[in-house]
């Protein structure tokens, strides 16, 4: 039995990673227990930002992760599979009357500015002109944040394409099949068991289960802790595109989806999502309403336009809310992957990931999302999770 790199997992992050892996000659093989695309990156507001984040080490890296999607799609212009990548600019504002809001949001700019991160403050007439999707009326006359490298993506096409990619370089696919068990030997992981009792012989394995990721890690006894909360996305189909760029409102934020679909989220309501026995549910039936009420009172388009999708995602999120990637120091052939924000992130901290992998060290650039701060003492809670 030849021992293959096991990617557990094929959302964003476990495609990205095959892709990277199996275009520099490693034997592949991505298992699914589902079907790809079908978890958390199935179910993702999927805005592409840097600016939502705090300075430093995971900013920087959010800004690498716009930088690695705008060459991915520069290569894959023209390909059957492209056309995931949207970099239509974000606009912000804040609620009128909200002086704390629009303080944090004057501050926010000034900062990313300094930071050499491209922002600028629009009118409301200036924003009406290149968002004509809006009601000016929901607009505040001024300081309006826009944010022209920002975007989304659709993350089935992305997954599709780097599969693709993966594919092309030999890579396997194996889905229905969730992994139960592995085998370690010498201190390293030499097979993974799937649900069906097939086992693979293991070279290295990178845990990409999104929020599964802690099950996966404690079966060899890595304790990865996870505060994973949910999220609930609204999709309404309309006659033509409602919007053509992200939008973040105070109370519902927008996005293109598809060619006359519009996607709707509110962090607000979030908490409607709750978990139960068959996974999450919107325990809240008026939620949904509230969602598609904030978003048809902004934007005209939507106000005829049908429900066509409610989903639910988990965001997979570690214990202190940054991401864990990068090699385990106690078991140097199992790779961690794991992150919010994943979409932004995916392609380069994929890419970083298996450069480890291929036994590339990246300390430099991990060294702050390692999976071996959990093991100091613990730090201070983090807050709220950045998208
Ligand atoms: C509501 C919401 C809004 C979001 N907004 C944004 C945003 O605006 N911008 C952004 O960048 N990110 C956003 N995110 C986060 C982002 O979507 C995630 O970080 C990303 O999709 C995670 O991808 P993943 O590949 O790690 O996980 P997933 O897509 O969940 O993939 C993991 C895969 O592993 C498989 N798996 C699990 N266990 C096993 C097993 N035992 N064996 C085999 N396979 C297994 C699962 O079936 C799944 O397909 C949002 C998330 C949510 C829920």
């Amino acid at each position: 039995m030849a021992a293959n790199v096991i990617v557990i997992g094929a959302g964003v992050y476990g495609a990205a990673v095959a892709a990277s892996l199996a275009r520099r000659g490693a034997r592949v093989v991505v298992v699914e227990a589902g079907l790809p695309a079908h978890g958390t990156s199935g179910a993702t507001f999927s805005w592409t930002n840097a600016s939502a984040k705090p300075a430093g080490p995971y900013r920087d890296l959010n800004v690498a992760g716009l930088a690695a999607h705008r060459r991915l799609a520069a290569e894959a212009a023209g390909a059957t599979r492209a056309g995931w990548y949207h970099e239509s600019g974000n606009l912000q504002w804040a609620e009128a009357g909200d002086d704390e809001a629009r303080q944090k949001l004057r501050a926010k700019v000034t900062g990313l500015l300094d930071d050499g991160y491209q922002a600028r403050w629009l009118s409301r007439s200036e924003a009406a002109d290149i968002e004509p999707g809006i009601d000016p009326a929901g607009l505040p006359a001024d300081e309006i944040a826009f944010f022209p490298r920002e975007g989304w993506v659709a993350p089935e096409r992305l997954i599709s394409y780097l599969l693709s990619v993966a594919a092309a370089h030999g890579a396997e696919l194996l889905t229905g099949d969730g992994v139960v068990a592995l085998e370690t030997s010498a201190g390293q992981v030499s097979a993974v068991r799937m649900a069906s009792g097939r086992a693979l012989a293991a070279a290295a394995l990178v845990n990409c289960a999104g929020p599964r990721a802690g099950v996966i890690a404690e079966l060899v006894g890595l304790d990865l802790p996870m505060r994973n909360t949910c999220g609930l996305l609204v999709r309404v189909s309309a006659a033509a595109l409602p919007v053509s760029r992200v939008v973040h409102a105070p109370r519902v934020h927008l996005r293109p989806d598809g060619a006359a679909g519009l996607l709707m989220h509110s962090p607000a309501l979030d908490e409607a999502v709750r978990t139960s026995d068959t996974g999450p549910v919107v325990a809240d039936d008026t939620a949904v309403g509230r969602l598609l009420e904030a978003g048809r009172a902004l934007c005209p388009a939507a106000r005829d336009a049908a429900v066509d999708g409610i989903r639910i995602g988990e965001r997979p999120i570690p214990g202190d809310g940054l991401p864990v990637l990068g090699r385990a120091a106690d078991l140097p052939n199992f790779h961690f992957a794991v992150s919010h924000s994943g979409v932004t992130l995916c392609l380069h901290a994929g890419g970083l990931v298996a450069d480890e992998v291929l036994g590339l060290d990246r300390d430099e650039a991990l060294a702050p999302f390692r999976f071996e701060r959990f093991r100091a003492a613990p730090g201070p809670a983090a807050g709220a999770i950045p998208s």
